[in-house]
């Protein structure tokens, strides 16, 4: 079997044993959700939904295609009888729209693999920028999510407030090296138990506080009041906390993340995550992820690499 072949069964492979399904055509791989036996909420590993993927109107470069000289017979284009996934295509149209490639000698659709390779090992990432992915993640820790959101270049985050939501939505993340060992994942679970039990324990304090007119706690609105009461208690909430967020990226900063993320050096919570985020990005598009290969560490955690780094 070819390598590209074996690295996207792999892929699939792997895809689907971490529980990957398509929903309308949008992957994703959800994480179960635990309880300790005081019935605090944790979880296990990342959940990622791709929420959504672009839309490429190909046919809406026909008005265009067709005001040149037909001897260029550029709207061809149109006709070209392979289908890309339509962030494939929009990146293929934007590179190609660079140098007018619309005529009989283009690359064809068929082609589309080694196009984009030539761009990724060639570095002209930017082409790469067209394509975004948008992302729901959860189960993920607020110690993770402070490392992703050091990427700045093409990316975007909106993650969950600890000063507007209450401690009815707290829930924790369990690292995988407490879930191996009995007494590890015992005081996991009661520190889990502590902290919501302090959490709710404070928040109390301070409402009582308030009411009592203490001055760095009041407010003219109700919202305000629970802000203050809420900003002011999570300060005992430990990195374990889960930091749910939708995450966006243009394809270049994702595959740039990947790299970063997926690989050996990184750390294995936010290695698991950039694990998923790859498999769901390489079900929906094998053409701008078709160049990476997976790799297993002696922990049997993965790794995500490509010679085309950084394009
Ligand atoms: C294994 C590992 C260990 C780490 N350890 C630490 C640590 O101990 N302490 C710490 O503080 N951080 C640490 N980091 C975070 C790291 O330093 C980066 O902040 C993070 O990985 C974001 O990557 P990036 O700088 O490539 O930025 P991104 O925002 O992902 O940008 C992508 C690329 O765009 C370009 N770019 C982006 N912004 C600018 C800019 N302002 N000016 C010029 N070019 C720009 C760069 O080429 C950059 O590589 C670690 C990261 C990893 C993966």
């Amino acid at each position: 079997m070819e390598t590209t072949e074996r690295n996207t069964e792999r892929a699939r492979q792997l895809f689907e044993e971490l529980g990957g399904a398509v929903l309308d055509g949008f992957p994703n791989i959800h994480s179960q959700v635990h309880h300790t036996r005081a019935g605090t909420p944790y979880l296990k590993r990342p959940g990622v939904v791709v929420l959504a993927k672009p839309q490429t109107n190909l046919a809406g470069l026909g008005g265009f295609l067709v005001g040149f000289d037909p001897d260029l017979r550029f709207t061809e284009y149109l006709d070209d009888p392979t289908t890309l996934p339509d962030s494939s295509q929009l990146c293929k149209t934007s590179g190609q729209t660079c140098y007018m490639s619309f005529g009989p000698r283009r690359t064809t659709n068929e082609n589309a693999a080694a196009y984009i390779e030539r761009l990724t090992s060639a570095g002209h990432g930017s082409v790469l920028e067209h394509s975004s992915f948008n992302f729901l993640l959860y189960g993920i820790s607020r110690s993770v999510t402070h490392e992703l959101v050091r990427h700045r270049a093409g990316a975007a985050f909106s993650q969950v407030s600890q000063r507007y939501v209450s401690g009815a939505v707290l829930r924790f993340v369990e690292r995988p090296e407490y879930q191996e060992d009995e007494e590890l994942h015992m005081t996991f679970e009661e520190r889990a138990d502590r902290a919501a039990a302090e959490y709710e324990a404070m928040a109390d304090l301070l409402l009582e506080r308030q009411e009592g007119g203490a001055s760095m706690l009041t407010a003219d609105y109700r919202t305000d009041a629970r802000k203050k009461v809420q900003q002011t208690a999570r300060s005992l909430l430990p990195n374990e906390t889960e930091a749910p967020m939708v995450f966006t990226g243009n394809v270049r900063a994702l595959r740039h993340i990947i790299e970063m993320r997926a690989d050996a050096h990184a750390e294995s919570e936010i290695r698991n995550l950039a694990l998923r985020l790859f498999l769901c990005l390489r079900t929906v598009d094998p053409i701008l992820f078709g160049d990476y290969e997976l790799g297993e560490l002696p922990d049997g955690t993965y790794t995500v690499s490509t010679k085309n780094r950084k394009a």
